[in-house]
This record gives C-alpha cells, structure tokens and sequence, in this order.
C-alpha cells in the first residue's frame, strides 16, 4: 500500500482532463496498478521474496523462486476480458458521481456489450469497498432499525417482517452539531441477538448507544456499550431524538429508488448498502478524484470475485434486446473468447 495521504495531480488525478491524460492506454491503466499494488517494488505472492524482473508481455518473474506474475493477478482485475481503460473509467464514474452509477448508466456511457458485463464491474467495485477491520463507529452513537425495498418511501411500520428486509442503521452523533460516519446492514430480525451482532461488528465497545424504546437494545448492549434510551419515542418525538439514523435511513432509500431506480433484490441489498456508507462516510471529502484513489487501491487489494459468486440472483436485463434464450451463458458474457472484437468504449484520447 502506497502512503496514506497521496498527493493531487501527482499520485491521483484532480479532473476528468488529468485522468483521460493519464490513463489512455491499458499499459498506463498497468503501470498505475503496478505502482498501487507495489510502490516499493515487485513483491512475489507466491513466496514473498522483494525483487524480480519485468517480462517482455509486462509479467514480473520473481528472482528467488521464478514465479510469474501481473499486477492484475490476484485482484479483482484478475483474467478480466475488460480492457483496463474501461475499468478505469468505470471506477472514475463509480467514484466521481455524487451518486454513483447504474449498471443501465454505465452500460450505456460507456458502450459495454452487455448488462450483466455493466453490473458485473459494479459489483466486483462495491465488494472492494469493505476493509476487513476497519474502524468501527465511536462516541455517542443512535442506533435503529428500518425496512428497505417495496416501493413506498420512508415507511417504518412496526416491527413485524414483512416484504420489506429489515436493515440496522447506526450513526455517529458530531458536537456540537451534526453527524459523523454511519453504518448500515440487513438483520434478520429485531431480537436482542440479532441487534447484538451488528453492534459488535459496527460499534467500538465502550461507545454511548441511543436508541427508542425497543426492549431488545437492553440485552443487545448489556456490558459492552452505555445505553441511552428514550422510551416511548415514536413519531415525530423519534425524529427529534434520533435525528441521524432517520437522516441516514432516508437518503440510504432515497438513493436506492434513484440511483437505482429501486431495483435492488434482497440477495444484493448489503453491498449496495456498504456502497451508500462508503459515499456517506466521504461526502465532505473535497476531492472526487481522492476517492477514485481510494477505489482502485483497495481494488489493486482485494482477491479476486468470482462471477458465479456474484449472481447468488442475477438481475435480469431491464431493457433485453434479444430473447432470453438466444443468450450466451453467464460465463461467455463474462469472458468473451479472445477473437471476438470488443467493443471498445470511445474513450477521449484512446487510440
Ligand atoms: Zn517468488
């Protein structure tokens, strides 16, 4: 990993200009990768030896025990069929847009053959977003539940499960004013166990958790966190006392039925979810392009995601062209033989 405050216009690009400058070619897209993934040099992943050389298709061989590999291997790049430039400006849209992108929008903006070629990219970007062990949430913290999916907005009926899923939110309170990072995940239920196990995972313990009445919260946060409960809160006085999980949970919705139109199935629901946290929790960030920065570093990081990992309940195309069975198989769409001419995005300043 590159060092934690990389510098404007020299390590990531300030605009759309710099970046299209950048990264005109699948080799500038390589050697960006190469200098993410090792900026003090080849480190071989198979025994870890520093040091190697660079192979006339780009490759590097370890020097201890001959190993060859590429800066794409191992991460979610990995035997990609997609030319990196479309990746980059994917990953660009994905990270500069207040809102993120469609998999319709991206399809389209960028000339990708297929829907299911657009989502998949999406996806394996979302995946990257959650860091194993990142910080969790600190100081006074409101804690609630909602539902999310169905087509009304803003709607919290009791706690029974319906066809909604029922989604924990947590948010940092800001003093004087204000909020800070905030949390989101599907739960299950609203059992004490259930809450209990998205504290643990979302929460420092020790923090200060506020929360409505709801009884389970006793035993959720019993001896790990300081429970501050309102009883009886519902309505407006549950606004007015927890403001941030109702801010958070209606933007979180909001951008669902925008962005995405509301098109979101249960299967996919968290890492949408973990893609809203990600943009809430950089939205003062000043630079777009710092976040682009941040995307492709934990891209240039993360293993590999499989395509069959992703369509647990593959979306079908919103607007098919053809009928369904004339369609290749997940697998071809993924990986198109290497004779068949792809269809390259038109790139500004691509060659
Ligand atoms: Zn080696």
């Amino acid at each position: 990993m590159v060092a934690s405050t990389p510098r404007a216009g020299a390590q990531y690009p300030r605009s759309i200009g710099e970046f299209q400058s950048w990264f005109s070619t699948d080799a500038d897209c390589l050697d960006y990768l190469e200098w993410l993934r090792w900026p003090d040099g080849f480190v071989c992943s198979g025994c870890g030896h520093v040091g190697g050389w660079q192979l006339g298709d780009g490759r590097f061989e370890c020097a201890a025990c001959g190993a060859r590999t590429s800066a794409t291997a191992g991460t979610i790049f990995d035997r990609t069929r997609t030319p990196l430039t479309v990746w980059f400006t994917a990953c660009w849209l994905f990270a500069t847009q207040k809102d993120g992108i469609s998999a319709l929008s991206l399809k389209r903006s960028l000339e990708i053959g297929s829907y299911q070629t657009a989502w998949a990219m999406l996806h394996r970007l979302r995946a990257v977003l959650v860091r194993p062990g990142r910080e969790r949430l600190r100081g006074q913290v409101e804690v609630d539940e909602t539902y999310v999916g169905g087509a009304e907005l803003g709607l919290r009926g009791g706690r029974q499960k319906g066809k909604k899923v029922m989604v924990a939110v947590a948010v940092e309170r800001v003093d004087p004013k204000g909020f800070g990072r905030c949390r989101m995940a599907p739960i299950s239920d609203g059992s004490a166990d259930s809450l209990r196990a998205f504290l643990k995972d979302n929460v420092e313990p020790g923090a200060t958790v506020i929360t409505d009445g709801w009884q389970p919260y006793r035993a959720a946060t019993r001896e790990l966190y300081v429970h501050q409960r309102h009883a009886g809160a519902s309505g407006p006085e549950a606004l007015r006392l927890l403001p941030g999980v109702h801010k958070v949970s209606s933007l979180a919705k909001r951008w669902l039925l925008g962005t995405h139109q509301g098109s979101v199935d249960d299967a996919h629901l968290p890492s949408y979810l973990n893609e809203f946290v990600f943009r809430f929790n950089r939205r003062r960030s000043r630079s777009r392009g710092l976040v682009f920065y941040r995307v492709l570093e934990l891209a240039a990081d993360h293993d590999p995601v499989r395509y069959r990992d992703l369509i647990i309940n593959p979306q079908p195309d919103p607007h098919p062209r053809r009928p369904p069975a004339s369609r290749g198989r997940p697998a071809s769409i993924e990986r198109p033989p290497a004779n068949r001419p792809w269809r390259r995005a038109e790139l500004p300043n691509s060659a």
